[in-house]
Order: structure tokens, then sequence, then C-alpha cells
């Protein structure tokens, strides 16, 4: 049998209205008018987490972080890891370096502020690091980001790195320094992937057919890494008049995420992303020349 496989729990904290390009979502500047929920899912992910004793690992907006520095602090007391999500939720597409580089320091001042500790790990938005965004990967070694998990190793509307590894690894560049890597790795299935550990996926999946995932996982000594949003616990939350195909890829299924994180938490075994690297043996790393 040997040891189980520890996966990765991950929630990127932000609210119901940090919806990626949809042109009628709120503006930014008219965030901090919208009705703030985050509290809600995130105060019950971090009850169905303690109840349980798992650490998970939570990247947060910095906006959160200068609206509610309370509860960024309650997760970081509460002995969870805290990365960051960027600042204004902004894909990498639409940032160039020197914007990227401002909005990720702008998020590293507020949870550092709010958590008084030092932030050593990213998370893109939209899992918007794809091989166009390479150049992301130097500044957010400059700024001491150690831990990365954008990569979401399979096509995808925005972002998605294709690429043929299945655990942790090494992100080497031109300099010499690494950034670890746990990305996000759909289920290869005959010739297929199948994403299920997270977002519209998981929502949509039912609780037999994830769990069959994450089963399939362990026989193969993979690990899955979960990803939730606090919107996703909170059901009640305003809907947004999207159109079809985004308002079934937001709200279906949200009804049985509570259930479904019951029965997974129950099940299998959890950890903060750092605490999966630790325990996986790692893949082969990828270099990529001529980044300083
Ligand atoms: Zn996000």
């Amino acid at each position: 049998m040997g040891s189980p496989v520890l996966h990765g729990w991950s929630i990127d904290v932000e609210d119901w209205f940090h919806i990626l390009e949809y042109d009628r979502a709120p503006d930014p500047a008219a965030w901090r008018r919208q009705e703030r929920r985050v509290h809600i899912g995130t105060q019950r992910m971090l009850d169905a987490l303690d109840v349980r004793g798992v650490k998970a690992t939570f990247f947060v907006l910095g906006w959160i972080a200068e609206v509610a520095p309370e509860l960024v602090a309650e997760i970081a007391r509460r002995g969870h890891d805290v990365g960051s999500h960027g600042h204004m939720h902004r894909l990498l597409q639409h940032l160039g370096p020197d914007d990227f580089a401002r909005d990720l320091d702008h998020s590293l001042t507020a949870l550092e502020r709010a958590t008084k500790r030092e932030i050593t790990s990213f998370r893109a938005p939209g899992f918007s690091l794809g091989p166009n965004e390479t150049w992301a990967l130097p500044i957010l070694a400059s700024r001491g980001i150690r831990l990365d998990s954008s990569l979401f190793l399979t096509t995808r509307a925005h972002g998605g790195y294709p690429l043929e590894r299945s655990r942790p690894f090494d992100i080497v560049l031109g300099d010499g320094r690494t950034i670890l890597e746990v990305p996000v790795v759909p289920l290869r299935v005959g010739n297929r992937d199948l994403a299920f550990s997270g977002g519209g996926y998981l929502r949509l999946l039912p609780k037999p057919v994830l769990q069959a995932a994450f089963q399939t996982c362990e026989l193969r000594k993979t690990p899955a890494v979960l990803y939730l949003h606090p919107r996703e616990l909170d059901p009640d939350q305003p809907r947004m008049r999207l159109p079809l195909a985004r308002r079934f890829k937001y709200y279906v299924g949200l009804d049985g995420v509570a259930d479904k994180v019951a029965m997974l938490l129950d099940r299998f075994h959890f950890g903060t992303l750092a605490h999966v690297a630790a325990a996986t043996p790692r893949d082969l790393p990828l270099v990529l020349d001529g980044l300083a």
C-alpha cells in the first residue's frame, strides 16, 4: 500500500463579482460599492478545514487584503498558508511585465501588512500563465516568490500550459534561480485530458466521478491540486446576468459544493501546496533558457 497520496487544497480568495473577462461585471472602480460576501464562503471553508485539522493554501487578492484585512489575518492565524492571487485580478495576457510587477508588488504589500508574514507563493488569476507569459517568472522570483501554482497543464480559454508533467517540478530560470511549481494537472484518460479538481469541473462532476478521479490519482501516485473560491460555498450570492455559457460555468452545481468538500475531506488526505511538494517526488524540471 505505502503511504497515502497527499493532495493539495487551495482556495483563490476573491468575491462574487471578481469574474474574469465579462464586460458587464462591475468595474474595479465600483468594487467597493458591491455587497461584500467573501467572508461568508471563506468562513465556511475555514470551518470545514478546521473540523478535520486540514491546512490549505489560500491565494488571496491583494484588493481583498486591503478591504478585509481582518479576514486575511484570520486565515493566517488559523494556520494556513497565504499566497498572492495578484492585486486586481488581471489576466497576465492583459498586463505587460511592468504592470504585472506593479500589480504583484501592490498585492504583496497588502498581504504582508494583513498577515505580518512574508508572502512567498503565487497563483495567477485564471491560471493565466501560459507559454507566452513566462516573462512573469523572473519577476516572481525577484519578489521572493518560491512556490507558484499558476500552471494548468492543458489548453484552456486563457492561459493553460500544455506540458507533460504530473507532479510538482522545478522551473529553472536562465540565471539558475528556481521556482517550485505545483501545477493543476488534469487526469489523462485515453488520449483526453479530464479536468476535475476545481471550479466548474468540480461543481459539474457527480460525486462518484469526482471520487473516482481522486482514487485514480492515488493509484498513479500523482497528487491532485483542488482549487475553489469562497463564492462556491455561497449559493445565495447575487447572480450576474451572464451569457448562458458563462452562467453555466460560474453557477452550475453551487448547491452541491459543500457536500463534495465534506466528502473529499473525509475520504482523502489534503495539505498545503508546500506540504504536497515536500511529500511528492519531483517531476522533471522545466528549464527556461534565456530568462533572467
Ligand atoms: Zn481568481
